[in-house]
């Protein structure tokens, strides 16, 4: 992938594309790990709901959810299913918090890149996509985090091979952007990804990138 058109692809997905806002719950790294656990196998308004009834008890920090009575817990979090497994989730979480970390995500995040990240693999609940949101929206670390979107948009895109993993996406994005632009990337592609390349079917006569993209319209052809 040679760098002017990854650069020409940029300028078109800004020309065109409306980069989505962070929500404010970013300010909170711990909110966004308990939003996250809660999440896993149900709809975003469940997990909303599972997340507004933990915040009534007052169950949204490390110290209220190990100190809080397990059955008060699964009760909060019963709406978005898989109840009692996420309960036990985040009691662990925040016991492992409190142990080895002062109870503080920030004294994770705070750590250089490739520590704060080994350290937030080893939490529950905390994959690769999870850990690196948490790097680049509420630290601001340089990197990219690889979803659904960015994985489909970049491939389909020829900004990374198409049989590439997580880490291999994410290097090859890394590569051929500056840090300062590592946040637009990943916003406008999943902007992308959300109007014309959609998973299914991607709307490529109407998407501004059709001039840039090697696939374009190849579904159709198919
Ligand atoms: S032209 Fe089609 S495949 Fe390429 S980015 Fe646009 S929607 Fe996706």
């Amino acid at each position: 992938m040679e760098a002017p058109r990854a650069l020409a692809i940029f300028e078109e997905l800004k020309r065109n594309l409306k980069r989505p806002e962070l929500p404010s719950i970013f300010k909170d790294p711990f909110q966004v790990l308990v939003i996250t656990i809660i999440s896993q196998n149900t709809n975003d308004r469940n997990t909303l709901r599972a997340y507004q009834r933990l915040e009534a008890r007052g169950l949204i920090t490390p110290k209220a959810i190990l100190e809080a009575d397990l059955k008060e817990l699964q009760e909060a979090l019963k709406i978005a299913g898989l109840y009692r497994n996420k309960a036990k989730k985040l009691k662990e979480l925040a016991t492992i918090l409190l142990e080895a970390h002062g109870g503080d995500l920030w004294n994770i995040l705070r750590l250089p890149l490739e520590d704060a990240r080994e350290q937030l693999l080893k939490l529950p609940g905390v994959g690769l996509k999870t850990a690196d949101v948490l790097l680049l929206f509420c630290a601001g670390k340089p990197v990219i985090p690889v979803d659904t979107h960015v994985n489909r948009t970049a491939k389909r895109l020829g900004l990374a091979d198409y049989k590439a993993d997580y880490e291999e996406v994410r290097r090859s994005l890394q590569n051929l952007y500056p840090p300062e632009h590592y946040l637009d990337v990943h916003l406008l592609l999943i902007s992308l990804g959300r109007t014309y390349c959609k998973a299914g079917r991607p709307l490529c006569d109407e998407c501004p990138l059709r001039n840039l993209c090697p696939t374009a319209n190849a579904m159709k052809k198919s």
